[in-house]
């Protein structure tokens, strides 16, 4: 481990069990670290005693720093000589907005590592039980943000969800929660069976982790009976 350097680590999707040892020991050490909402109080815990801990805030709602305030402190820091570490759920290279990072820490000519973290879609696909691919009925996942469905990020090229309709394999939704019914609608225009398995896990490894399994025609509906919240993960088709 090196001074002057960031590392950007993924915690994993919540129990501490599921951190890396890489993480666990560059989480141990750092003089800085910058965390996302998603990172769970046990895995802080693993801070020193007098490392700088800063919460980044919940994205959209409560987000605390812009990305480019995040990446300045990072860039300040690791100029005067500290270990930052810049801690992200699950894997950061999967929404994790890494190239952002990246981008900004080697235009300032500072050094940095990734350390990949198991994504909450293996985590989620663990506690419910079933696999993501499988040979007779999978040979292919997309991993798909459900962020998109809505138009109110003009800045970004639209996706167009009835495309995943005939995708041959599982569909994974990060962030698909508040836009379930733009994407549920779309894969059903797009001519996907209304019968197709859907299953849901919020909070997955968590304390408060609940785990519902319904099909793509209720889907919508039954977020709405069992008021499931954001951190989930939503997996379509039939593995
Ligand atoms: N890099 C993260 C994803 C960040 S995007 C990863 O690899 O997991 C944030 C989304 O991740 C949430 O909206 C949710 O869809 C998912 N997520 C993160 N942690 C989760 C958890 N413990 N249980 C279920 N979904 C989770």
């Amino acid at each position: 481990m090196q001074s002057g350097m960031v590392y950007l680590v993924g915690a994993g999707p919540g129990d501490p069990d599921l951190l890396t040892i890489r993480a666990l020991r560059y989480i141990s050490l750092a003089d800085l670290v910058l965390y996302d909402y998603l990172v769970d109080d046990r895995i802080l815990s693993f801070v020193r005693e007098g490392a700088e801990l800063v919460s980044l805030g919940e994205p959209y709602t409560g987000r605390k720093l812009k990305q480019a305030e995040v990446n300045e402190r990072m860039i300040t820091a690791a100029r005067s000589g500290r270990v930052v570490v810049r801690l992200k759920g699950g894997d950061p290279h999967i929404f994790g907005r890494l190239n952002e990072e990246i981008h900004a820490l080697k235009d300032a000519g500072i050094k940095y590592e990734v350390v990949p973290g198991i994504t909450s879609a293996s985590a989620a696909a663990q506690v419910a039980g079933i696999s993501l691919t499988d040979r007779q009925n999978a040979s292919a996942v997309a991993m798909i943000t459900g962020h998109l469905a809505f138009e109110h990020d003009a800045t970004l090229p639209a996706l167009d969800f009835k495309k995943f309709a005939d995708f041959q394999g599982t569909l994974i939704f990060y962030m698909g929660i508040v836009t379930i019914k733009h994407w549920s609608q779309a894969l059903l225009e797009g001519g996907m069976d209304a019968n197709t398995n859907v299953l849901i896990v919020q909070n997955a490894t968590l304390s408060n982790q609940k785990i519902v399994r319904t099909n793509l025609i209720n889907v919508e509906q039954k977020i709405k009976e069992e008021n499931l919240k954001s951190p989930a993960i939503v997996i379509v088709g039939n593995v």
